[in-house]
């Protein structure tokens, strides 16, 4: 991990054209994620694995318009975190795609990507993972804070304290599995029939059967509740960013370890700033003086105002830099630029001595642009006038 499984064109991995729509990527990846799952290639495992792997890497940043976004304009290296960890299946947010592929068998997905750690076939099985997701200000995002959240989810039985028992004794050996937690059986799947070693049914894969189950949590150990949790979010961070709460998902109801928990940070959209990593862009309007004659402005960053200068004979639509004033880098707290496009306001209404004026200034241009640009038509090529 940490690296692209592939260093091949995202789009060309998936089969489809760079201004694919979204259900066209999501209908090719279905079509290749079918083919290549590796429960449905037993005999080249390892060659449909890596395969598998490098289909949802694409599919993953084609179908989130932020990364694919990046991806278009900077490939790869724009992508995850600016390139400097690569891919890792953290990033992958669609989860739920997968499951809707696959339904049961997408486990064994999430059991190859997550190291086995999400479902155990073996012995107690974890809880299940959460996300909560969360929108804060660029603002926010460019401090950094910590955020407390509450979530409704599985804690531990009050009464119980998490044993499963009511007199608080010790679970038995299930004797449908003999205590090994796993039964053969054969599943039908969309691919045909495979045999596969399930959990325990009588015994939910714990090996072991509480006799005495506990009443308030119905020997699941856990029951519905709220719990707040503090998560700090790193300043800097970026739209769509997971940060990952090792132990806060649901517990396990069958004795395993609890599941995680996933916080998805939402950055809103800013009415001053657009955003592109560290980088930042504004506008700003001066007038035609300032442009001409050059100026000292005041621009808004997004820590405070600061002087900049416009340089004489600054162009509409120019773009300024303001070195430093851009959002930290995650890892590195570094700032990014905030980029200051400059937009000439021309004035709708006059004065009599304004126009005047400006009338008196047309003359000593002689009524035509001092330098003559090279027309449109003569830059298409096209020989009209
Ligand atoms: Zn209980
Ligand atoms: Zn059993």
């Amino acid at each position: 991990m940490g690296e692209h499984v592939s260093e091949q064109d995202y789009y060309d991995i998936l089969g489809v054209s760079r201004d694919a729509s979204e259900d066209e990527i999501r209908k090719a990846y279905r079509k290749l994620a079918r083919k290549y799952h590796p429960d449905v290639n037993p005999d080249n495992k390892e060659e449909s694995e890596e395969k598998f792997k490098e289909i949802s890497e694409a599919y993953e940043v084609l179908m989130d318009k932020e990364k694919r976004a990046r991806y278009d304009q900077y490939g790869k290296e724009g992508v995850f975190n600016g390139g400097a960890g690569g891919f890792q299946w953290s990033d992958f947010t669609h989860y739920q795609d997968i499951e809707d592929i696959f339904g049961d068998l997408g486990g064994s997905i999430f059991d190859m990507f997550f190291g086995g750690g999400r479902r155990s076939r073996r012995g107690p099985q974890r809880g299940s993972d959460l996300r909560y997701d969360i929108s804060i200000t660029l603002r926010d995002a460019f401090e950094g804070m910590e955020k407390t959240l509450t979530l409704e989810k599985m804690v531990e039985c009050p009464e119980c304290g998490g044993t499963r028992s009511a007199s608080g004794s010790e679970p038995e050996t299930c004797s449908k599995c003999n205590g090994r937690g796993q039964v053969q059986a054969v599943r039908n799947t969309p691919f045909g029939q495979f045999a596969t070693v399930m959990a325990c049914d009588a015994c939910h894969g714990t090996g072991r059967i509480v006799n005495d189950p506990c009443s308030r949590c119905r020997g699941t150990g856990s029951v519905r509740g709220k719990k707040s949790l503090k998560v700090r979010i790193p300043s800097g961070i970026e739209n769509g960013s997971h940060i990952r709460l090792a132990g806060e998902g649901n517990p396990s109801t069958t004795g395993g370890p609890p599941g995680d928990l996933y916080v998805v940070v939402h950055v809103e959209q800013d009415k001053r700033f657009a955003r592109e990593g560290t980088e930042l862009l504004s506008e700003e309007t001066i007038t035609f003086p300032q442009a001409a004659l050059g100026d000292e402005i005041t621009v808004e960053t997004i820590d405070g105002r600061v002087k900049m200068t416009v340089p004489k004979g600054t162009q509409h639509g120019k773009i300024l830099r303001l070195k430093g004033r851009g959002m930290p880098d995650m890892r590195t707290g570094r700032r990014g630029d905030q980029h200051v496009r400059v937009l000439i306001d021309v004035p709708t209404e006059l004065t009599d001595d304004q126009k005047e004026l400006i009338r008196k200034l047309a003359k000593t241009f002689g009524n035509a642009p001092k330098e003559k640009k090279k027309g449109f038509f003569e830059n298409l090529g096209i020989g009209i006038f």
